[in-house]
């Protein structure tokens, strides 16, 4: 059957505006693009379904056609995972209209959306019921719920609430055969056999199209504060996570660390952003509080713990915001380097992650082996230090062609930080999975066991290999 065929029945199944194509002289780059800019694919087409059914039929036209479909939420990932490869087979299935919220059970504390709805919609409906989703990316106001469980999303509050994977009750999916799966469940306890939700939680995409989904929800905390903290390195800022863990407990819901040259790059190229503390320290860190109690009580606990902490050598000076705006805009800063070093130019990203006692030293020997073979690489080192999980991200010297430095020594700065990595007992993606960029590397990281048991699991859940293949195992890795 020929492709005019299967888009023909498209165009039948979702209505033809929603089947977009190239032929037609649709504009598909924000669909064939990916964030970052690195890849431009080709799509087949791009098909809009508007309900979960719709995407049933998408799927049962593909699989009919055996055509490959590539899962497309708000297309923020950065692993290129949701945009398709320059073949011009692949149909990009985009899930942005499904946008629904779909209900908000206060009792239950849950949040039941469309797999389309961005995660700051998602927020604001929790918000609006006095309730918190305690899932915060900087990608928030364009990705979407689907997206952020496909790729089992981290971002800033994993430290108290855990990812994406922790705050999911219920999904809905279909799968690679055209069937819808209802498992919309608000069930907090449900140990009815395998738990089939978490097998699709991260998947990338590659064993089903999640369409809706059930997200727990947790009562608002009286009193949000943030402080930024310098330290003199990462043994210190590790001293000082230990000590606010102590001393607050639960209540410590974010802790970020940054570089200085990570915040020198957000000073360059967003000087309106007044970053604090940067140049008289190599590395200052971000805490966030909630607390159920008041502000009084919060902001004492937080200063307490500060003044404790310079009294211990554990931090050199901090700040805690005195309003919100000003919480906003140190929040603004740390979500501002990927931004930033997208404006300084081309760089190398590892998203990893390591067992937090050993940041520290994986950290000195990733940078003196990088310094050692490649002169003049700058490091911008920053992420969620509470959760072991660093962004390493390496960025070219000063007045370098950077596509050049990146064709260059990719490969082997990435060698060099993954066996590091690896060395550590750490992983190579933390939080932003394999995608189509880590798909090479991943049969040389992970267990073979592990390894093995994913491609059964491939095989039984999407035998044809029609769902966004090429991505996390290679079509050769997921062959019998
Ligand atoms: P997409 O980019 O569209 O897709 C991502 C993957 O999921 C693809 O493999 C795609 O095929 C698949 N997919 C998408 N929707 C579905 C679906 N409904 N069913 C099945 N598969 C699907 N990530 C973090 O974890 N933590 C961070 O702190 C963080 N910060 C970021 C900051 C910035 C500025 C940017 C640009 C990105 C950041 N990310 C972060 C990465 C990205 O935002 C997340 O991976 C996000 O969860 C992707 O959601 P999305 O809707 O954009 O998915």
């Amino acid at each position: 059957m020929s492709g005019t065929h299967l888009l023909t029945e498209l165009r039948a199944a979702v209505g033809a505006a929603h089947v977009l194509t190239a032929a037609d002289g649709d504009d598909l780059t924000a669909y064939e693009q990916d964030w970052r800019r690195r890849h431009r694919g080709r799509a087949l087409a791009v098909v809009r379904p508007g309900s979960p059914q719709e995407v049933a039929a998408v799927v049962r036209l593909c699989a009919a056609h055996g055509t490959p479909i590539v899962p497309q939420g708000g297309n923020t990932g950065l692993v290129l995972g949701g945009v398709p490869d320059t073949s011009g087979r692949q149909v990009v299935l985009s899930l942005q209209r499904l946008q629904r919220v779909r209900a908000l059970d206060p009792d239950n504390l849950t949040l039941t959306v469309d797999a389309g709805c961005v995660l700051q919609v998602a927020q604001q409906a929790a918000e609006a019921a006095g309730l918190w989703l305690p899932l915060s990316l900087a990608s928030e106001g364009s990705c979407t719920i689907g997206g952020n469980l496909a790729t089992n999303a981290g971002g800033t509050q994993v430290l108290r609430f855990g990812n994406a994977r922790d705050l999911c009750l219920g999904l809905e999916v279909v799968t690679a055969d055209g069937q819808l799966w209802d498992g919309l469940s608000g069930l907090r306890k449900d140990n009815t056999g395998y738990d089939l939700r978490h097998l699709f939680i991260g998947s990338e995409g590659t064993l089903g199209i999640i369409t809706g989904a059930v997200l727990k929800l947790v009562p608002q905390s009286a009193a949000r504060l943030t402080a930024w903290a310098a330290v003199s390195g990462l043994t210190e800022a590790l001293a000082l996570l230990a000590l606010a863990q102590r001393r607050l407990g639960p209540t410590l819901t974010g802790f970020e660390a940054m570089n200085a040259f990570a915040l020198s790059l957000v000073d360059r190229h967003f000087p309106d952003l007044r970053v604090p503390l940067w140049r008289e320290h190599p590395w200052c860190v971000l805490l966030e509080v909630s607390d159920h109690d008041s502000e009084v009580h919060a902001r004492g606990a937080l200063e307490a713990t500060l003044a404790a902490a310079i009294e211990q050598g554990a931090a050199r000076d901090a700040i805690v915001a005195e309003s919100l705006a000003q919480a906003r805009t140190l929040w603004h800063i740390r979500e501002s380097i990927p931004l930033a070093q997208a404006q300084e130019g081309l760089n190398l990203k590892h998203d990893i992650s390591l067992p937090v006692s050993r940041i520290p030293a994986f950290c000195a020997e990733a940078e003196a082996a990088l310094h050692a073979t490649v002169p003049g690489a700058r490091v911008v080192n920053f992420g969620h230090l509470g959760d072991g999980n660093l962004h390493f991200n390496v960025q070219a010297p000063p007045d370098t062609d950077a596509a050049t430095f990146l064709q260059e020594h990719e490969a082997h700065v990435n060698q060099l930080v993954y066996r590091l990595v690896q060395r550590h007992g750490g992983s190579i993606s933390a939080e932003h999975g394999i995608g189509g960029l880590k798909a090479a590397l991943l049969p040389a990281f992970k267990d073979p066991t592990a390894l093995a048991i994913m491609r059964a699991i491939k095989r039984a859940l999407d035998p044809a290999g029609l769902l966004n293949p090429g991505r996390v195992l290679l079509p050769d890795n997921a062959a019998p």
